[in-house]
């Protein structure tokens, strides 16, 4: 079913973007990663040398396989270089407007409505977004296809169709997260899904316990590691995330699901406006710079 896909166009080289046309090339796919910021393809590029070269270290891949997987990768600066791909994936930042306005400028570069166009949006509305894709035809084309991070060794894909996606859109989805070494698993169009609907309210929680005095970062996280048998506290994972991208995602939850409880905590807020957003700025929570 995914044998139709050969080339995927990534839009956004960050944490997320790197990691889809990463794992995408290691699968055999040709991968175009787009970012508006070159410095984000330097990044990315970089990381994916970096990432490779160690999985020859540990011989999870061979010299050769990690030299084609990096010769599938190419890094572009345009967006039309995208042009051929059969498949895009937008990973860029967790803003409707945004994610709506590229939309609607992919909906009339790909006129070939075979070419699907999937969001990894963590937590927006697939039916909003594809209402920026103009009719139903290129609404159908339209689904929600969420990595997580990070993606190289992240098992799950959350597959969400919009109001308007086909089924036979949501089954090439599926079939490609498969082909793409992923466990895909179908969430309704809700704001936040499944996963950052029950993940996401937990981490903003953490903040307030922080901000009330409950506990000090390193005692929260060390008392939900124990406790809950987490691999990470909700804290490490919210700088691992992005303070940004937390922040975009309660805002979508609390406007989405129209209910203030979902409202970013104070503190949350404070270190986004401060800058420290967590591992990408090298400060969050925690103090990555040495
Ligand atoms: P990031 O900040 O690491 O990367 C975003 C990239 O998009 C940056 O390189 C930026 O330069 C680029 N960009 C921003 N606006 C652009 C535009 N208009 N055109 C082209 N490039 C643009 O963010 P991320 O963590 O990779 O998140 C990207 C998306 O994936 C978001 O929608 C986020 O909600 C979602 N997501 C994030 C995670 C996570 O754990 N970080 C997990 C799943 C999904």
């Amino acid at each position: 079913m995914a044998a139709d896909v050969k080339k995927i166009g990534v839009i956004g080289a960050g944490q997320m973007g790197g990691g889809i046309a990463q794992v995408g090339a290691t699968s055999g796919l040709e991968a175009v990663v787009y970012d508006a910021h070159p410095a984000s393809l330097d990044k990315a590029r970089a990381l994916h040398e970096k990432l490779l070269n160690r999985a020859v270290e540990k011989e999870r891949m061979t010299r050769e396989e990690a030299d084609a997987a990096l010769g599938r990768i190419s890094y572009a600066k345009s967006l039309d270089d995208l042009a051929g791909s059969d498949w895009i994936v937008e990973a860029i930042i967790e803003d409707a407007q945004i994610k709506k306005d590229l939309f609607a400028r992919l909906a009339g570069m790909f006129t070939d409505t075979s070419v699907v166009l999937a969001t990894n949006t963590s937590s927006i509305s697939i039916t909003e977004i594809a209402t920026a894709a103009g009719d139903d035809a290129s609404q159908a084309r339209i689904v929600g296809m969420h990595f997580f991070n990070p993606v190289p060794i992240m098992k799950l894909v959350e597959v969400i169709p919009g109001l308007a996606t086909s089924d036979e859109v949501v089954a090439r989805t599926t079939a490609l997260a498969e082909a793409m070494g992923k466990t895909p698993l179908r969430a309704n169009d809700r704001a936040g899904f499944v996963s950052n609907r029950v993940l996401m309210p937990m981490i903003n929680e953490a903040f307030y316990a922080w901000m009330e005095g409950v506990a000090e970062p390193e005692a929260i996280d060390g008392i939900m590691k124990l406790g809950c048998n987490f691999p990470m506290g909700p804290l490490r994972l919210a700088d691992f995330i992005g303070l940004d991208t937390c922040e975009h995602i309660m805002n979508v939850l609390a406007d989405g699901l129209n209910n203030d409880r979902y409202r970013a905590c104070p503190k949350l807020k404070q270190l986004v406006t401060a800058g420290r957003l967590g591992d990408k700025t090298g400060r969050g929570v925690f103090d990555y710079s040495k």
